[in-house]
């Protein structure tokens, strides 16, 4: 059987429910936001309201995408999950090198340490040195999925990362989640997990939209990954809405392999903090916008329900 594990436990994939495939609920004050500090999303009440507001449209899970100490909280995203009734799953994994110090033991770790870490947080539980919880090292919350990153281009930190992953993913099945820089270098990501044994079916990249050319998505799905789109609500008036026209040609091609998602990892893109458009956007404004473009029921069905349902489910692991 398979499952989805949630900060609060495993479910079977059909009861993943509305998903939004890639999102941040949580992000502790950090080296991450140093760099920025819209980045901060450290208020539990914020975050139990915005996803309260996201439950009542009909959304019932979402998928986090902070990995390791870089604001990270398993303790406030389980809380979150409780107060608002929303599935939560929660990455180990690493992002790119800016959002740490320059001396972070991510850096120095070996591929066999990183791999035997995120291993660790997927069985086991979440390390919480990057949690304020009373636990010292190890919280009861499992993370769900490894999320990696590559940035302009691939950096040997990043070659040792996606072979940790792609090792954590091989004993327990765990999915993969992958940030890319505005769309870019999807097929070298490809590449890497695939050589390393990854199953594709099981890998999401993350922000392709934000490069709106075609070809280079079908070359990409084609070879059986699954893409995440969130810029629908980032387009100027004048560009037109490049994620919707992906969607328009692409889902009867690729209809089992397209998730939508916010990826608002911003102050100013939450309700709950006086910002626009709320996470609320993709069930109200954009829904209105595919179906009157001609998506059907069917397509929402799919990127909202069925396709996070099995990306995001563990692969089964034979025995023996
Ligand atoms: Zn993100």
């Amino acid at each position: 059987m398979s499952f989805i594990r949630t900060v609060l436990g495993d479910i079977a994939p059909d009861q993943l429910g509305v998903c939004y495939a890639h999102e941040h609920i949580i992000i502790d004050a950090s080296f991450t936001t140093v760099v920025d500090a819209d980045f901060l999303l450290d208020d539990v009440d914020a975050a139990s309201r915005e996803l309260a507001e996201f439950h009542q449209l009909g959304g019932r899970a979402v998928i986090d995408s902070m990995p390791c100490d870089s604001g990270r909280n398993v303790m406030k995203l389980a809380e979150v999950s409780r107060r608002s009734g929303v599935h939560i799953v929660c990455p180990t994994g690493l992002h790119l090198a800016k959002y740490y110090d320059p001396g972070h033991w991510g850096n120095s770790y070996s591929e066999d340490e990183l791999a035997a870490l995120f291993l660790s947080e997927i069985t086991e539980g979440i390390d919480a040195r990057d949690c304020n919880g009373p636990f010292p090292q190890r919280s009861p919350h499992r993370a769900g999925l490894i999320k990696i990153a590559t940035g302009e281009t691939i950096t040997p930190r990043a070659e040792k990362i996606f072979a940790a992953a792609a090792a954590a993913h091989r004993v327990t099945g765990c999915p993969i989640l992958t940030h890319t820089e505005q769309g870019t270098l999807g097929l070298a990501q490809v590449e890497m997990l695939g050589k390393h044994g990854v199953d594709l079916r099981h890998v999401v990249l993350s922000h392709l939209d934000r490069k709106p050319d075609p070809a280079y998505h079908r070359e990409i799905l084609s070879t059986g990954v699954r893409v995440e789109y969130d810029s629908a609500f980032r387009w100027k008036p004048e560009q037109g809405n490049p994620t919707l026209d992906l969607l328009l040609e692409l889902i009867s091609e690729f209809p089992d392999q397209i998730m939508l998602g916010m990826d608002a990892a911003r102050r100013s893109y939450w309700k709950h903090h006086g910002g626009s458009p709320g996470m609320g956007f993709l069930l109200t404004t954009f829904t209105d916008q595919m179906k009157s473009a001609g998506l059907a029921d069917i397509d929402l069905y799919r990127i909202f329900i069925t396709n996070p349902a099995q990306a995001y489910a563990f692969r089964k692991i034979s025995q023996g």
